[in-house]
C-alpha cells in the first residue's frame, strides 16, 4: 500500500497498474471531500481540493471533530 501526498488520480491508477504498489491509500482529500472516490467512478478526474496544510490534524489535538480547517464546517454552509 502507498500513501502519502498522491494527489493525482492518474498517477495513483499508473502506481497501481505497473505493480509499484498494489493498492492507494487516502486520508486528507477524504477528509476535505468524502466523495471524491465517487467522483473518480463518475468519470471525473479532478484532483483532490486539500492542500496537505495539515490544519485539519490541529482539531484533533484540541479535541475538536475532525473536520478540513480550509472550509467552513458543514453548520455554517
Ligand atoms: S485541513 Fe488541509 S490537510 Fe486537512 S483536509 Fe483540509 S486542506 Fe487537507
Amino acid at each position: 500500500m502507498m500513501v502519502g501526498g498522491l494527489r493525482s488520480p492518474e498517477l495513483m491508477a499508473e502506481i497501481v497498474a505497473n505493480h509499484e504498489a498494489d493498492m492507494i491509500s487516502l486520508s486528507r482529500p477524504l477528509i476535505r471531500e468524502p466523495d471524491i472516490i465517487s467522483t473518480w467512478q463518475s468519470g471525473e478526474r479532478k484532483a483532490p481540493d486539500c492542500i496537505s496544510c495539515n490544519k485539519c490534524l490541529e482539531a484533533l489535538y484540541k479535541g475538536q471533530q475532525l473536520h478540513c480547517a480550509q472550509q467552513k464546517p458543514l453548520a455554517a454552509r
